[in-house]
């Protein structure tokens, strides 16, 4: 059962109800979002036919939910949510565009491709300080290092900052710098890492496994909900395929088909699902005509000497016909591009 407190529900009347909960044996999970906040309650069937919260100070409405994700399932949902990062919106009314290195590598490279990505109309700039490599001789990431330089263009470009966090160890540093934590590929369903993200307090981007079902990503993001954090975005990033001439699979009905599923926004990754640049902007287009609330690519000021992913990251031409696309199909589907709320 999943309780919705009321706008104006003060944290007395969270904790009077969390209370109540316990002391009829049932477990509560408080989930703060930015638009409200939400308790589950798990408990046997009788447990919940008992709990008869529906008139307590602060609560909104109560429901039982059918699907086995209950905090971000869609069901009860009228509108699917919006979150912010850094105060940029991520949701069904704006189209967002994330942009920046695949690594960082030098404070000059990342301010380059961080002024790209402006350029370009984005309004979040990505870079991974802790890279998750296949090859464990191949570069790594900077670590805090990276997570200062992402700091400094920060202040110098005004773009708030999304980076990958690979470890659970690592979650506190990387939320000191990061304005959004990276769950990636690898780690979706590294569920102590999850837990770690969900209690953090920031906003989490949740990369789709490389084979993971709808279903499994969305258990993915519950973890998150569960332990308090309701801004999570969720990206599809593609999937393993048989097909060896791309890397991955960019999985088309996978937006509009979680987006039925859940009240969450789906971003699409065109980047890591290519491999390479010339497919990055058609997969773009198409995430894009799906209904994706934002697109994240890579960019580089020089991919030929790109330490991770050169192939894939854009710039020069294929960059600028990026930004048109950005800037001219969202609007057909009726959505305001969120460069133009940033101003
Ligand atoms: C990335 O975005 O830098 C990345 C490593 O992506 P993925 O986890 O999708 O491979
Ligand atoms: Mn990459």
């Amino acid at each position: 059962m999943v309780i919705v407190m009321a706008p104006g529900a003060t944290d007395a009347d969270i904790a009077s109800i969390v209370g109540h909960i316990e002391a009829h044996n049932g477990q509560a999970f408080v989930s703060r979002g930015v638009m409200r906040t939400i308790i589950g309650v798990v408990g046997t069937e009788d447990v919940l036919e008992t709990l008869d919260v529906g008139g307590l100070p602060g609560v909104a409405e109560t429901m039982r939910i059918t699907a086995p994700y209950k905090l971000v399932s869609a069901q009860n949902h009228d509108k699917r949510t919006t979150i912010r990062v850094g105060g940029v919106p991520i949701g069904p009314d704006t189209f967002t565009l994330i942009a920046g290195p695949c690594a960082v590598e030098t404070p000059e490279q990342t301010l380059e491709a961080a002024r790209m990505a402006k350029n370009a109309g984005a309004t979040l700039l990505r870079g991974g300080a802790y890279k998750p490599r296949t090859s464990p001789y191949a570069f790594q990431g900077l670590g805090v290092a990276g997570l200062r330089i992402l700091a400094e263009v920060r202040e110098e470009v005004g773009l708030p900052v999304v980076t990958e966090v690979t470890d659970a160890a690592d979650v506190e540093v990387v939320a000191e710098y990061a304005d959004m934590l990276q769950i990636g590929t690898r780690n979706m369903q590294n569920f102590g890492l999850l837990q770690a993200v969900g209690r953090v307090g920031r906003p989490v981007m949740l990369k789709r496994g490389l084979t993971a079902t709808y279903e499994e990503w969305l258990m993915a993001a519950e973890y998150v909900a569960q332990r308090g954090n309701l801004d999570i975005v969720l990206c599809e990033r593609g999937v393993r395929s048989f097909e060896p001439a791309i890397r991955n699979m960019l999985d088309v009905s996978a937006v509009a088909m979680v987006q039925r599923q859940s009240h969450l926004p789906v971003i699409v990754d065109p980047s890591h699902a290519a491999g390479r640049r010339d497919l990055v902007v058609p997969l773009a287009r198409a995430g894009i005509a799906a209904g994706a609330d934002g697109v994240m690519v890579d960019v580089h000021p020089h991919p030929e000497t790109a330490l991770c992913d050169g192939a894939q990251a854009l710039f020069g031409d294929a960059l600028d016909e990026l930004a048109r696309a950005v800037a001219t199909i969202p609007p057909l589907l009726g959505r305001t591009s969120a460069a133009h709320l940033a101003g």
